[in-house]
């Protein structure tokens, strides 16, 4: 067992001792059989979060109204949540409230895929109720019970099966298939933020193409915030072969460039998408590195307003064109510059104040902008007494 999982064991057996019954669940006990690193491990129990809390003396009510609690134990936290059926969904969202129930077959039933429904004990030993073990060796996501009926309860599942298909390059079973061809325009209830996160997370994944392709011919795109208007060159991606991410301004990079987004409409497309700012922002840097990079007019000032990691971000899509710079050369281009930012200059507008006697202001402003110009180009060195003689000059020229 790995690591994470011994760790928690105590806390199991804690759990067993008081008289009820805890299992590993979800994500951690398949991506274990399936070899892959493990996240965070998912305790499910028969114990109710009252009873939980009585069992140990540090916890945090982390999500007690769907029955999570998180317990501390030894500078760790594990979330232990109750099992639970989730019954009449009315909105194809949320379920109308959850129950609490004692037995653990019930709490799998559901759950999403047969390879999210495993459960194991704290020796290692499976329970697999819905031969959820069978489709993890032949690479399958298959709806627990009627796929039809999965989708309609709660619509997120269509993306979350897309996600797993590319994320674990599984195919996804001939009737989940139709139903998500079927339930495609449910998506449209689903708030945009938990679909911005399935999305990126299948483009990040191992086999976007794969995702991506089911993403759509089941239509699923169609029914995504901008996507509609977009829905050949779409297409195209879904064929792209070398799709290599590593980010989530990567993998929106890529869909702006290939969609032909303008410069001036990225913001509004992210938006839309209920995109943070910080994501807007670095996309539009990526996509002017992007653009300079394919047209070969990339050049130190670029270089030095990108920064290295958005210009890392910039050739990982060139790359999947053909079209990148080798990396070595672009990480010692950038390397070679005199400076990376503003605060390595070895001036501040303070000792401008202080020792040239310019006023703070518009002036100022300028004049620091020249120098660290004249810095970047290596018109001058990073000096300071250098650099505030000819600041010195500047401001008698500005006057
Ligand atoms: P990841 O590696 O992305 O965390 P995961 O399988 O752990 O994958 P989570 O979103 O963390 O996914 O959910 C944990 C478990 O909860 C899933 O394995 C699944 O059993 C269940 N689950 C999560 N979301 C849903 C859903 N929308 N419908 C049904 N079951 C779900
Ligand atoms: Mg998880």
């Amino acid at each position: 067992l790995a690591d994470e999982f011994l760790k928690a064991e105590p806390v199991i057996k804690s759990i067993e001792e008081a008289g009820f019954e805890a299992y590993f669940v979800g994500g951690s006990v398949r991506d274990t059989i399936l070899g892959l690193p493990i996240h965070d491990v998912d305790i499910a129990t028969s114990a109710y979060p009252e009873e939980i809390k009585e069992i140990f003396n540090k916890t945090v009510d982390t999500g007690i109204q769907h029955g999570t609690v998180m317990v501390l134990d030894h500078g760790e936290g594990y979330e232990i949540t109750t099992f639970r059926t989730e019954s009449t969904y009315q909105d194809f969202r949320r379920p109308d409230h959850v129950e609490f129930v004692r037995s653990l077959e019930e709490d799998l039933k559901r759950r999403d895929f047969t390879i999210n429904a495993l459960a194991m004990t704290h020796e290692g030993r499976i329970i697999d109720l819905f031969d959820g073990l069978q489709d993890l060796e032949n690479h399958i996501i298959r709806a627990v019970g009627e796929a039809d009926e999965r989708f309609n309860e709660d619509a997120l599942r269509m993306m979350r099966a897309i996600r797993f298909a590319s994320q674990l390059d599984f195919s996804i079973e001939e009737k989940t298939t139709i139903a998500l061809k079927k339930h495609a325009s449910l998506l449209k209830k689903i708030a945009i933020e938990r679909i911005h996160i399935e999305f990126v997370k299948l483009l990040l994944g191992k086999n976007p193409k794969t995702g991506l392709q089911h993403f759509m011919t089941a239509d699923l795109a169609r029914y995504c915030p901008e996507f509609d208007n977009y829905m050949s060159e779409l297409t195209n991606m879904a064929y792209l072969d070398s799709i290599k991410l590593s980010s989530e301004a990567a993998a929106w990079s890529l869909v702006i460039h290939v969609l032909k987004v303008s410069e001036s409409d990225i913001s509004h497309f992210l938006v839309a998408w209920k995109s943070s700012n910080e994501l807007i922002s670095n996309v539009q840097v990526a996509i002017r590195a992007l653009n300079s990079i394919l047209d070969k007019t990339i050049d130190r000032e670029l270089m030095y307003e990108t920064g290295l990691e958005l210009l890392l971000t910039a050739n990982e899509i060139a790359t999947i064109f053909n079209r990148n710079i080798p990396i070595e050369i672009l990480e010692s281009d950038y390397e070679q510059l005199p400076i990376k930012s503003k605060k390595e200059m070895l001036v501040n507008g303070g000792q401008l104040i202080k020792e040239v006697g310019i006023q703070p202001g518009e002036k100022l402003g300028r004049i620091l902008a020249t120098l660290e110009h004249q810095v970047l180009m290596e018109k001058i060195p990073n000096e300071s007494t250098q650099l505030l003689k000819l600041a010195e000059r500047l401001a008698s020229e500005l006057d």
